[in-house]
């Protein structure tokens, strides 16, 4: 089978025969239908958080199950599934308290990737826990939802980073509440869906920033009751236009850049809060000030994926799909065969896409 694999970072990704291991105790195989190309696979693709090479990257994928390994119990083979990064055990310490994202098991698959090169059998890395930049993959069965079979699967293969890392954030990590004043900064497929998000939940204003005109008009298509270039001298007098002279109850930061943190903790009112939902590339830091943190009963949260727990979010998010109530078709900009995957990616880069899909 194909994979686009990472031989060397900053290069483009090479089309290549694969082999797979087959799946172990706990353990699934599944055809890919869809996987499409969030910015973490580029950051890892151009070295920006360091790793062991050749990998094959992409984790936000859907697909059907070919083969479930000793044990697997809530899904079976033919069962059309959303597949994720999040590997968890069930019955740690975080597992338990519901931070499944949290996870402290070492799972088989940490220790060692199923994916060789046919040509030469050395071992490929699985990038992100799942490596489906690929026409297959093994994963781990608690990574995978069931969802029915007449959602489209190049849509569901979203849910499984993009829309559960901005709409988690705003319901699971926050829990923004009716008629809280919501802030955005970037308005790609993770924020578009903060957006979305803090509209479900009834907050107003939703004000979106991204730096994108394209962005701010599909950000308002996605529920922003305002949009601003965060350029623009007077973002803070502006929220504070739309909403009773406050500033932001939460703002969420979905982009990895430097100035959307440091943007973000002059954008939010006292006793409001700051959610960092964006992956910066290592080495990127941010700068508060303790003392009016707590003088001004403030908070600065991190969402790892939404805070999801893919059980209960994924079926969720699939009902608010096919009730018309989320947008996940109009997330897709472009569908691409993995031979094109490098044009795929560079117009990620460009920050022409919501999201880009490689479809199978
Ligand atoms: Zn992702
Ligand atoms: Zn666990």
């Amino acid at each position: 089978m194909k994979a686009a694999v990472c031989r060397a970072f900053g290069q483009p990704l090479v089309i290549e025969e694969i082999d797979l291991a087959a799946p172990r105790h706990g353990e699934i195989r599944v055809r890919l239908a869809a996987c499409a190309i969030c910015h973490s696979d580029i950051i890892y693709a151009a070295g920006g958080w360091g790793g062991t090479l050749p990998a094959v990257y992409g984790h936000e994928a859907s697909g059907i199950v070919e083969e479930v390994g000793g044990g697997v119990t809530h899904v079976q083979p033919g069962d059309h599934v959303v597949v994720t990064l999040i590997r968890s055990c069930g019955h740690c310490i975080e597992c338990t308290r519901g931070s499944q994202v949290l996870c402290e098991a070492v799972f088989p698959l940490d220790e060692r990737s199923p994916i060789t090169a046919r040509a030469t059998g050395e071992t490929l890395v699985h990038g992100l826990r799942t490596g489906a930049f690929a026409e297959a993959v093994v994963v781990d069965a608690s990574q995978a939802v069931a969802i029915p079979q007449d959602v489209p699967l190049d849509v569901a293969a979203l849910i499984a980073c993009g829309v559960l890392t901005g709409l988690g954030a705003v319901t699971n990590t926050a829990g923004v509440r009716a008629g809280e004043a919501v802030v955005v900064i970037g308005t790609g497929g993770v924020g578009l869906n903060s957006v979305q998000g803090a509209a479900l939940v009834g907050a107003s204003p939703i004000v979106a920033l991204d730096l994108s005109p394209d962005k701010r008009a599909a950000a308002v298509r996605f529920g922003a009751t305002h949009a601003f270039d965060p350029r623009d001298a007077d973002v803070a007098a502006h929220i504070k236009a739309a909403n009773n002279g406050r500033l932001a109850d939460w703002v969420f930061v979905t982009v990895g850049a430097k100035a959307a943190f440091d943007q973000a903790n002059g954008l939010m009112k006292r006793g409001g809060g700051v959610v960092v939902v964006g992956m910066p590339a290592s080495g990127v830091m941010g700068a508060y000030d303790p003392g009016w943190l707590a003088s001004d009963g403030q908070k600065i949260l991190g969402s790892k994926m939404g805070s999801a727990r893919i059980r209960i979010d994924v079926p969720r998010i699939v009902d608010l799909y096919r009730q018309g109530r989320l947008k996940l078709d109009e997330l897709i900009t472009g569908r691409y065969r993995l031979e094109e995957i490098n044009e795929a990616i560079a117009s990620v880069v460009r920050g022409e896409a919501l999201r880009n899909v490689i479809v199978f």
